[in-house]
């Protein structure tokens, strides 16, 4: 029996077949292909696939994709389909959500939260061992708190959410706004001699301490977990909130309080490999 594990991002689709101990990575992008179409094709090339975990970069709930700003859709009710087509168990959660299972199962601490910054921003939340889910399994949405007013519009509708500044989609609609077209680099931006780029990392790092804070101060965890693409090419990130974040959250919060970055390869792939065990 094989089993299929998904991590759809607002960049990349990254999936692994298991059988036994051999695996079959691949990595895709996610903008090209559906998720329907993508699972169609993996079917189609490994029959004996018997169940299916997915880590979604959007809200879901119940099986079913209820928004995601960052990722074109093909199917909403994904679990109906692949079950109606193929009669095969599908569970699909939150990417944040996944990440912070397999985060919680690697550092074995019942407080935690975790912030990922890739495409865009996500949090995630487990409390005294379980993960906080809201009515509709969208709590700590930290991307779309609200923070300032933009010339921009996010992936949700809106122009004044938090991942307008603090994400790598973020960067990337500001410098086309500024018409600069260059890739996101945080590093890069910090250091350029162009004040428009430079005035870019910095509202960034503001943003990002502010999502920190907010988090903290709303969560009050022993451990903070960071991740995703913008933060593991920007470590000095974590140093950044080590220094400064007693000036965005209340400093008893802040006691015995430990910053860490991931130290797994793909967090929310692995929490999809934990959804078949957490789900049955
Ligand atoms: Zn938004």
């Amino acid at each position: 029996m094989k089993k299929l594990f998904i991590d759809i991002g607002g960049t990349h689709l990254r999936s692994e077949i298991e059988e036994g101990e051999s695996i079959i990575r691949e990595t895709v992008s996610s903008q090209t292909i559906g998720l329907l179409s993508y699972i169609d094709t993996q079917i189609s090339l490994h029959p004996q696939i018997s169940f299916i975990g997915i880590s979604y970069a959007g809200q879901v709930n119940n099986g079913i994709i209820a928004a995601s700003p960052n990722i074109n859709i093909d199917e909403y009710e994904i679990v109906a389909a692949v079950q109606s087509r193929y009669g095969i168990p599908l569970v699909i959660d939150n990417d944040l959500n996944c990440a912070i299972l397999a985060e919680a199962e690697y550092w074995k601490v019942d407080n935690l939260a975790a912030l990922f910054v890739g495409t865009g921003i996500g949090a995630a939340v487990i409390d005294n061992g379980k993960l906080v889910r809201g009515s509709r399994n969208m709590a700590f949405e930290i991307g779309h708190i609200p923070y300032r007013e933009t010339p921009l519009r996010c992936g949700c509708g809106r122009n004044n959410c938090i991942e307008l500044y603090a994400s790598g989609s973020g960067m990337e609609k500001w410098l086309k706004h500024f018409g600069r077209d260059i890739y996101p680099d945080l590093e890069q931006l910090k250091h350029s001699i162009d004040e428009a780029e430079q005035r870019i990392a910095l509202a960034f790092e503001e943003a990002f301490l502010c999502a920190a804070g907010v988090l903290i101060t709303l969560s009050n965890p022993d451990l903070l977990v960071l991740g995703g693409g913008v933060i593991e090419q920007n470590p000095y990130l974590a140093t950044l909130l080590r220094e400064k974040l007693n000036h965005y959250t209340l400093s008893p919060s802040l006691e015995g309080l430990r910053i860490q970055m991931s130290v797994l390869d793909n967090a929310p792939l692995e929490g999809a490999k934990l959804l078949e065990r957490d789900n049955g």
